[in-house]
């Protein structure tokens, strides 16, 4: 592929060609980045030849993607998710200028297709039999959906307490679904040793480089949505940290491009016990330690973030910031996005604004800035979650009579 230039290693800058290694860097153990030749792409890609497109999907942007030709891609439509002015949400936030990123939009209900649409189109191209991966849930509820209809075995890794809407997507596609008894890190591990032994792909995050690429069309989605004005800060939930990465170089090769005029600030936002990037963060550091992970936004519950390193370079960078949020603000969340954009979150995708009310309180958004929550799956992935959140329901019997004592007592209406 000509497009493509290299993949640099993250940590030590070694570059490797396309055919060296599908994995890691082949010195340091690092997460590959691919770059391409810019220079090219730029006489191919720009902001007529974008308003002049009418594919609606992540396929737009094909000419920047590690895919030769979309003669082999999922058939069906992954990304161009809608971007609502959220204005009661906003009002609510303080913050007039917000924006809801729907990405619980796409065919598995979660932002997750971007990067399982990219590896699969890979993997056909490479002509795989057989592909993998290890995943809190949507990673693999997206690639189970994806191959679905293709001639590929799909072997999946889940920790045991996946949430079962995501499991039962898991069989519906017909994957091969292998839960372990232990935790998300667990489960990466052993798919790990399986893609190892027995030569399957392996779409793992953070050691599959073609996911991030997948990852950063959502900032061209942006970008092109907001009519080409960068928002001043775009918040992106945290758990292995190949999303907002992601989302970074979507920014960052836009801009090299010539296509926007400014990068926008990266707002982690993280679960207080699953926090490694936060702290490192903290610390000036891009070394990520492993913290214990617990949180009931199971997408974000991350031990050893898989591509940590890139995330805290992505927020450093941008000149960003993170911030925790607990448990009980992340619930609260969920009816109130629902009930101020009419759109229904996940846990994880919930955080973020939780993680925007807390940087409104420490005075870290201003009340002029434009502002974009990405919402990075949809509620009915966690419905014993999502209930947590809300009261109960009325029940009672079909009777006028106890219909209008409920109404009178409850002020129902
Ligand atoms: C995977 C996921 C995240 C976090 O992405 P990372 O790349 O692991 O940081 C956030 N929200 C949802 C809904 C996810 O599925
Ligand atoms: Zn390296």
């Amino acid at each position: 592929m000509k497009k493509i230039k290299t993949l640099q290693c993250i940590r030590c800058g070694k570059d490797h060609k396309l055919t060296d290694t599908k994995y890691n860097c082949t010195a340091c153990g690092g997460n590959l980045q691919v770059l391409y030749d810019y220079n090219l792409i730029k006489k191919r890609l720009n902001f007529e030849v974008l308003k002049e497109n009418p594919e609606r999907s992540i396929w737009r942007y094909l000419d920047i993607l590690p895919v030769a030709s979309i003669k082999n891609v999922p058939p069906v439509q992954v990304g161009w998710t809608p971007l609502y002015k959220a204005e009661k949400l906003g009002a609510e936030a303080g913050v007039p200028n917000l924006y809801i990123k729907d990405d619980g939009r796409n065919p598995s209900a979660s932002f997750k297709d971007r990067a399982s649409a990219v590896v699969t189109a890979r993997a056909l191209e490479l002509k795989e039999k057989v592909i993998t991966t290890a995943s809190t849930g949507n990673a693999a509820s997206s690639l189970a959906c994806l191959t679905g209809s293709l001639d590929m075995k799909t072997v999946i890794f889940v920790p045991e307490t996946a949430p079962a809407p995501k499991v039962a997507q898991l069989l519906v596609f017909g994957a091969a679904v292998v839960m372990v008894k232990g935790t998300y890190d667990d489960a990466f591990e052993l798919c790990l040793k399986a893609s190892q032994e027995y030569g399957w792909y392996n779409r793992s995050t953070g050691i599959n480089p073609f996911t991030r690429e997948g990852k950063k069309t959502c900032a061209f989605e942006i970008c092109e949505q907001m009519n080409w004005e960068t928002p001043d800060k775009v918040f992106v939930s945290v758990g292995d940290g190949n999303i907002i990465s992601g989302i970074w170089k979507g920014f960052v090769e836009f801009h090299r491009l010539g296509i926007i005029e400014r990068l926008p600030q990266l707002v982690a936002v993280q679960a207080e016990h699953s926090d490694s990037v936060t702290r490192a963060l903290e610390a000036n550091t891009t070394d990520v330690q492993p913290v214990s992970g617990k949180t009931i936004a199971d997408s974000i519950s991350v031990s050893l973030p898989r591509d940590g390193m890139a995330a805290v370079m992505a927020v450093r960078d941008s000149g960003g910031f993170a911030v925790r949020v607990s448990d009980a603000e992340i619930l609260q969340a969920i009816p109130r996005i629902a009930r101020g954009s009419n759109v229904f979150a996940e846990p994880a995708a919930a955080a973020t604004y939780a993680g925007l009310l807390k940087a409104v309180r420490e005075g870290k958004v201003k009340e002029n800035e434009s502002v974009v929550l990405l919402i990075s799956g949809n509620g009915l992935k966690d419905i014993q979650s999502a209930m947590k959140s809300v009261g109960k329901p009325h029940v009672i019997t079909p009777d006028l009579a106890e219909l209008k004592r409920l109404v009178a007592d409850q002020k129902l209406a």
